[in-house]
């Protein structure tokens, strides 16, 4: 059993080409156990070889669209490389295909659908149009889940009002424990609503930074929600915690984000490590 879980990380993306084993080794020395999790096609299938490469260590995957990548959108080198196929790609986007995603979906590795959800910070072009193909992927992937009977990973950006809609419609056709919303940047009422569903929180290095207008009072917001509902991840290579602020991220830098969630919540560090790891069992139905 590990004894710190990054439930949300990239240690797959391009920015950890050239050393993602080390990487991925550092972590599982410290106890680290996590999921790496795919944003389109070719980044979900590399999470998956990556986690079946890692056979009977605790490096899992999930896998979907994320819908930034629904529409045309800017390119991250960090995430796909810097290679052609990588800016043609990032110039069309890309439609959710079911067959494709199922094949991830079945591997054993896998533990998610996701990363999936609605994201109208990065709109460009016509809006309707954009939040209309963002939904359409966001249905087939919970569709997918339902199918494949795996939780939902969610990505939410300025939009909690359609996603709760959307889910509040949707949601019983999943599992009793139906995923996580991660990063979470909603308010309390957004968390109300989303906890009544059987959603689960992750929270990354943002809460070891200072409290920023835009932003969540995470103070606030962790000391509301109940322990057994909360995650820790990275988002790696984006977002790393204080003492790490600026860096690229990687899931060992978890530990830090662990140390403040406790902190917080007013409890040891090591009750907050062993609730993230056992709440990310419980939620990925792992060991
Ligand atoms: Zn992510």
């Amino acid at each position: 059993m590990n004894q710190f879980f990054d439930a949300h990380t990239h240690a797959h993306f391009s920015a950890f080409k050239d050393d993602y084993r080390d990487t991925i080794r550092r972590a599982l020395d410290a106890g680290v156990g996590l999921v790496n999790v795919g944003t389109q096609k070719d980044t979900s299938r590399r999470a998956v070889e990556v986690a079946n490469e890692f056979e009977s260590d605790p490096v899992y995957a999930a896998i979907g669209l994320h819908p930034v990548h629904t529409a045309k959108s800017h390119h991250d080198e960090n995430e796909l490389g810097g290679g052609d196929a990588a800016k043609a790609f990032t110039s069309r986007g890309e439609e959710f295909d079911y067959e494709y995603y199922k094949e991830l979906a079945l591997d054993q590795k896998t533990v998610a659908i996701g990363e999936c959800g609605l994201d109208y910070y990065h709109i460009e072009g016509d809006e309707a149009e954009m939040k209309h193909r963002q939904k359409e992927a966001f249905l087939g992937q919970i569709k997918l889940a339902h199918d494949v009977g795996k939780p939902l990973m969610i990505h939410c950006r300025d939009a909690f009002n359609d996603l709760i809609h959307i889910l509040n419609a949707n949601y019983k056709i999943l599992n009793t424990i139906p995923g996580i919303i991660h990063f979470f940047t909603g308010t309390e009422d957004d968390a109300k609503k989303l906890l009544e569903m059987g959603f689960s929180f992750t929270f990354g290095g943002t809460v070891t930074y200072p409290p920023k207008a835009g932003m969540p009072d995470y103070a606030t917001l962790v000391k509301y929600l109940p322990l057994d509902r909360i995650l820790s991840e990275t988002d790696a290579p984006y977002v790393a915690p204080v003492p790490y602020r600026g860096h690229r991220n990687e899931p060992v830098y978890v530990i830090e984000t662990v140390k403040k969630l406790a902190e917080i919540k007013g409890i040891s560090a090591g009750e907050m490590a062993e609730a993230t790891v056992a709440n990310a069992a419980r939620i990925f139905r792992i060991q």
